[in-house]
């Protein structure tokens, strides 16, 4: 299995899954058809799945065009959000198998971003949409920051080899707000130099490995005793647990830092 990065918008990263033995491939998250349609026309390659982590535009503008493209396209997506184009319907724990290309994967319900928000995880990786990023964290909208804290804590227990794909290339901005909870942390500032390296040539940041993101990510580091310590200095009260502490850091990257 090979995934390469199809770039979209401003900062979006539509995940394009392909095989050698075969020429039927996947994206993960086509919020545009174009980017998707000229790398596949090149390589003749056919679409036959579509994964969608949630219902947000920049995750399903390109769905639609996409069908009209490939006729026999499978997609699938969290049966509990306003997703129109889904033609199979996924829930928590729930196997699929990429059509034509002898690929499983299990879903995860992943809420906090979106009120349906799943993760695709199977061959090492985790599709993780805008739940988890690189360095980071999606933002709370539709679902709740329990949810959220939740979604991340189940996450963190993942295998720690497990590469971890988001849709959004905000490593660098992230890892600036890590320092802010972690200012002495030698390996968040190896990171941040890594990372302004990678970007300055246009390379990639997504994906990281889940170790890696234990070691750097405030928001999977909710149980460590200095992040805990920033978090309750800027809430100006003691943080209970987990999610109290999630809720906080969030908070503070909302208010302060973006
Ligand atoms: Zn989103
Ligand atoms: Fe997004």
């Amino acid at each position: 299995m090979d995934i390469e990065p199809l770039r979209a918008f401003e900062d979006n990263y539509i995940w394009l899954i392909t095989r050698d033995d075969t020429d039927a491939c996947a994206v993960v998250d086509p919020g545009d058809e174009e980017p998707v349609i000229s790398v596949l026309e090149k390589r003749d390659l056919r679409l036959t799945s579509i994964l969608v982590t949630h219902k947000h535009y920049d995750h399903t503008g390109g769905i639609d065009a996409l069908k009209k493209r490939y006729p026999g396209v499978e997609v699938f997506g969290p049966g509990n959000e306003s997703i129109s184009q889904i033609s199979r319907s996924v829930e928590d724990h729930q196997q699929i198998s990429l059509p034509g290309m002898n690929l499983d994967f299990e879903v995860l319900s992943i809420p906090g971003h979106t009120e349906g928000h799943v993760a695709y995880l199977g061959n090492g990786v985790l599709f993780c949409g805008d739940t988890l990023f690189a360095g980071g964290c999606g933002r709370v909208f539709t679902g709740t920051f329990e949810q959220m804290s939740a979604s991340l804590d189940r996450i963190r227990k993942l295998p720690p080899e497990t590469q971890l794909y988001c849709a959004h290339e905000y490593t660098q901005a992230n890892v600036g707000f890590g320092l802010w909870v972690e200012p002495q942390s030698e390996v968040l500032k190896q990171r941040q130099q890594s990372v302004e390296a990678a970007v300055e040539q246009a390379i990639p940041t997504v994906p990281s490995s889940l170790q890696q993101e234990l070691d750097t990510n405030p928001f999977l580091r909710v149980e460590q005793q200095n992040v805990i310590s920033a978090a309750e200095q800027w809430a100006g009260r003691p943080l209970n647990n987990n999610a109290e502490v999630f809720t906080a850091l969030r908070r503070w990257k909302d208010r302060d830092y973006d």
